[in-house]
């Protein structure tokens, strides 16, 4: 099998689209870094696309029909996106799904504790991460806090350039000897992923000694000024602990990108672009961004949900079509890119790969027959007649493509959203962009790579 390398489609003077679709994902990686944020930046673009939200339309009783662009918002985590096809919908979609919650570290409920002058954050780290990883980083604080009337409170705290920063300390290496004799899962512990918040204890014109917790105590005075909470309303937060920054150009050729989140929004990025970019189809498109792959799926916001059959039931209803029978049809008929990232053939880490069958950069979109580990246990494994019909969209697009496994058999394995669509019975496969360093707070992808994400979804939405 010969291996080409994507770059060599765009020589010099024609790789003007491939870096300025990076552009535009850098600026989507950078200001979106919670499923919340992107559901919230991906709702504008959509909206200035001219899709509409779906309760509304339901709410007014208009008919939905072709080349109607919808949305349905499942709680500000969860995303879905229709464009109408020619066909009726009991011919089935074709769904591009990926995921939008990423690694990091979350606030306990009650977080804040002040140990020997200095006000600390309590995390509970969300997902997989080689913990060690995140100490000694610029740390920001992105989510929202719901006070007991309702009030959201939006966060986002350390990305300006003037905005402090937050951060995990670690052990200086002069007296780290015990540290460095442990193995690397317990080197930082998860109780130790606390960030340190303030050291100034508060004034008020009392005896500062007679105040308990004085730190503690001038960080409250703070947020209560500046965003009106009090230390009981971490009680209904979700705020998120991710890398303070913005994502980057990368390498002497800028032929990559650096940035927090890739894992799974460089497979949700695209995937968005191409339901725009395809415009009205034979089929019906879809867009399905979900929350919680990282920690399983589960919850109303992840897959396992009801939200997207329950969705797709309320289209059927408003085109005057809706039985049980048309929902299993148009279920059993759709078919589905499953995107998630994949790993990245790594030359430091060759032994973890089996070179015929894992993912480069410059490889272009990445199908995965199967996932799962232990002989594919937990895996969606696809049907060669429907990666057949896939090969034949690619090639007939000139889509660079790639095939691998998440390393060598019996070396680990990771699973996705592919096996909880597949349990409707559609047609489905899991394919994404390679990655290096996944899961760190810093991951790497190829701008090509990219690229050809996006141009072999929007081939797979115009022609499955
Ligand atoms: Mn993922
Ligand atoms: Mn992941």
């Amino acid at each position: 099998m010969e291996k080409k390398n994507a770059w060599k489609k765009y020589p010099e003077g024609k790789r003007e689209e491939v870096f300025a679709f990076g552009e535009e994902y850098k600026a989507f990686l950078s200001g979106c870094k919670t499923e919340r944020e992107c559901v919230a930046g991906l709702v504008a673009q959509a909206k200035d696309a001219g899709f509409e939200d779906l309760n509304e339309v339901i709410a007014s009783g208009r008919e939905i029909k072709t080349g109607d662009k919808l949305y349905a918002n499942n709680m500000g985590k969860t995303l879905a996106l229709f464009v109408i096809g020619k066909q009726p919908l009991e011919k089935g979609m074709n769904i591009l799904g990926a995921h939008i919650d990423s690694p990091r570290l979350d606030l306990k409920q009650v977080p804040l504790y002040e140990d020997t002058g200095m006000a600390m954050l309590d995390t509970h780290y969300y997902g997989g991460v080689k913990k060690y990883q995140w100490v000694t980083l610029p740390l920001a604080l992105h989510g929202v806090v719901v006070k007991k009337d309702g009030t959201k409170v939006e966060v986002n705290l350390g990305e300006k350039e003037d905005d402090p920063v937050f951060g995990v300390s670690d052990l200086l290496i002069h007296l780290a000897g015990e540290q460095m004799e442990k193995k690397a899962s317990k080197v930082i512990e998860g109780e130790k992923l606390d960030l340190l918040v303030g050291s100034i204890p508060c004034a008020d014109g009392e005896d500062e000694e007679k105040v308990k917790d004085a730190v503690k105590a001038n960080v409250l005075n703070l947020l209560k000024e500046q965003y009106n909470i009090e230390e009981e309303d971490f009680l209904s937060a979700e705020i998120e602990v991710v890398p303070a920054g913005k994502a980057r150009d990368y390498g002497f050729d800028r032929s990559m990108i650096m940035g927090y989140g890739h894992d799974d929004r460089v497979c949700a990025y695209p995937s968005f672009a191409a339901t725009l970019e395809a415009g009205v189809c034979d089929k019906t498109s879809v867009c399905l961004l979900v929350d919680k792959e990282e920690i399983g799926s589960v919850g109303a916001t992840g897959m396992c949900s009801k939200f997207f059959s329950y969705t797709v039931a309320e289209i059927l209803n408003g085109m005057g079509g809706y039985s049980q029978i048309a929902f299993n049809r148009a279920m059993d008929n759709s078919k589905v890119l499953s995107s998630d990232v994949n790993a990245a053939y790594d030359p430091l880490y060759a032994s973890v790969m089996e070179k015929n069958n894992c993912a480069y950069f410059g490889g272009g979109l990445v199908f995965s027959k199967y996932t799962g580990s232990r002989g594919k246990g937990g895996s969606n494994d696809a049907n060669p007649e429907y990666m057949a019909e896939l090969r034949r969209i690619l090639d007939g697009n000139e889509v660079a493509y790639q095939t691998a496994e998440l390393g060598k058999v019996d070396q680990g394995g990771g699973g996705t959203i592919a096996y909880i669509l597949a349990n409707y019975n559609m047609s489905v496969i899991d394919c994404g962009v390679a990655v290096l360093n996944m899961h760190a707070p810093w991951e790497i992808i190829s701008k090509v790579d990219l690229y050809e994400a996006k141009r072999g979804y929007t081939a797979f939405l115009r022609e499955a």
